[in-house]
C-alpha cells in the first residue's frame, strides 16, 4: 500500500496519450477544463490526476473532458486561474489567504478577490531535508548554507523565507538563496550542489524518495523553537505539523520524526467558472471519496467534514450547491 504511489508515472503516459488522442471523440459540447498542479514528483500533480479521471470517466454524464498540467505550483496556479489559463488549480491554504486578501506575492498587484474555494485535499507539510554532512539538524543551522527556498511561483518559497524570518536569518544576507523548480532540488541535494531544500508538500512524495534514496546520506531538519512558536501563533494559516519520516522515508538518517509547521492543500477556481462544473467535480469526488483515498497515502486522514476546512476565500456556488445538498453546510 506504501508503495502504490509510484503507480503514478503510468498514468503520467496516460496523460500524454490523453492530450495526443483526437479531439474529434466525446460529446461534440464537452467543456474542456485544465487542473494546474505542480511539479511531477510532488502530490499537487497525482491529485490532479486522480481528479481528472474522476470527472473523466463521467464524461457522458457530465460533458467536461479535464487534463492536468504541470506547473511551478500555488503562486503560478492562482494567477494561471484568474487570467483564465487554468479553470482550476491546487493551491496551498496560506497561499489562497494571502492572494485573496493583497498579502506576500500579491502585496504590489492587490486583492485577488475573483479567486473561489472548491474543497480542501491531503495535509501540507514544510519540510526541510539537508545532507548529513552539512551538519544541518534544524532551521538555525542553516546560516551561511546554500538552500533551495523554492522557485518563484511556487508555494514553499514564502513559507521558507517565513520560518528563516522566524529564526532571525535574513534569506537574502544569511544563507546562499538558491530558487530551483522542487523536481530539481533532489538531484542537487544528492550531487552535492546545494546543502539543503524546502518543499511545502504532502507525504509520502516522489521527491522526497528521490532526495533520501541516493548515495549522498540526508536527513530531515526540524523547523521548531520559540522563534517558529511565535510565528505558528501570529499566522491563522500555519499550524504545527511533522514529518513522518520513520515510516516514510526509512532511507533518511534520522531516528524520529521531525517536528515543523504545515498547512493544506486546496483546490482553487474563479468565480467565472461554470457552476455546473464546479458541482460536478466537487460531487464527482465527495460521492466517491473512499475510492479517491485509495488514489495516493497522503489523502488517508481525509473525511468529508475535514475537505471543508482550510478555505479562507468564498466558496464557489458550484461547491456550495453540493455541500448544501449533501448536508455538510447550512
Ligand atoms: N505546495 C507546493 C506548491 O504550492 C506543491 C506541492 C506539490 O506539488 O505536491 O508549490
Amino acid at each position: 500500500m506504501r508503495r502504490t504511489w509510484i503507480v503514478w508515472p503510468t498514468l503520467i503516459v496516460g496523460v500524454l496519450a490523453f492530450w495526443a488522442a483526437p479531439r474529434a471523440e466525446g460529446p461534440a459540447k464537452a467543456r474542456f477544463v485544465i487542473i494546474g498542479t505542480g511539479g511531477v514528483t510532488g502530490v499537487y500533480y497525482p491529485t490532479g490526476i486522480a481528479i481528472a479521471r474522476m470527472i473523466n470517466a463521467k464524461r457522458a454524464a457530465y460533458g467536461i473532458r479535464a487534463a492536468v498540467e504541470a506547473t511551478g505550483g500555488s503562486v503560478f496556479n492562482v494567477e494561471a486561474i484568474l487570467s483564465g489559463d487554468l479553470e482550476f488549480g491546487i493551491v496551498q491554504s496560506d497561499r489562497q489567504y494571502q492572494a485573496y486578501h493583497g498579502l506576500e506575492e500579491w502585496a504590489a498587484k492587490g486583492p485577488r478577490t475573483d479567486l473561489r474555494a472548491v474543497f480542501s485535499i491531503h495535509p501540507e507539510v514544510v519540510s526541510l531535508v539537508a545532507t548529513v554532512d552539512s551538519g544541518i539538524q534544524a532551521i538555525a543551522d542553516l546560516k551561511g548554507k546554500r538552500v533551495n527556498i523554492g522557485e518563484p511561483g511556487s508555494g514553499q518559497r514564502q513559507n521558507a523565507i517565513d520560518a528563516l524570518e522566524a529564526v532571525g536569518l535574513d534569506w537574502k544576507k544569511d544563507i546562499q538563496a538558491e530558487g530551483a523548480k522542487a523536481t530539481e532540488a533532489p538531484g542537487l541535494l544528492q550531487e552535492g550542489r546545494i546543502d539543503a531544500f524546502f518543499y511545502t508538500v504532502g507525504h509520502p512524495n516522489g521527491a522526497m524518495q528521490e532526495a533520501t534514496s541516493g548515495s549522498t546520506r540526508v536527513r530531515f531538519a526540524a523547523i521548531n523553537g520559540p522563534g517558529i512558536e511565535k510565528l505558528i501563533t501570529a499566522k491563522p494559516y500555519y499550524t504545527k505539523a511533522v514529518v513522518p519520516v520513520r515510516a516514510t522515508y526509512p532511507a533518511a538518517m534520522n531516528a524520529t520524526d521531525v517536528e515543523t509547521f504545515g498547512v493544506k492543500a486546496t483546490l482553487c477556481t474563479a468565480a467565472s467558472v461554470a457552476e455546473e462544473t464546479v458541482y460536478a467535480i466537487t460531487k464527482e469526488v465527495f460521492d466517491n471519496l473512499e475510492e479517491f483515498k485509495k488514489l495516493h497515502p497522503a489523502y488517508a486522514t481525509l473525511t468529508r467534514e475535514r475537505m471543508l476546512e482550510g478555505l479562507s476565500v468564498p466558496l464557489h456556488p458550484g461547491a456550495l450547491t453540493y455541500f448544501r445538498e449533501a448536508g455538510l453546510v447550512e
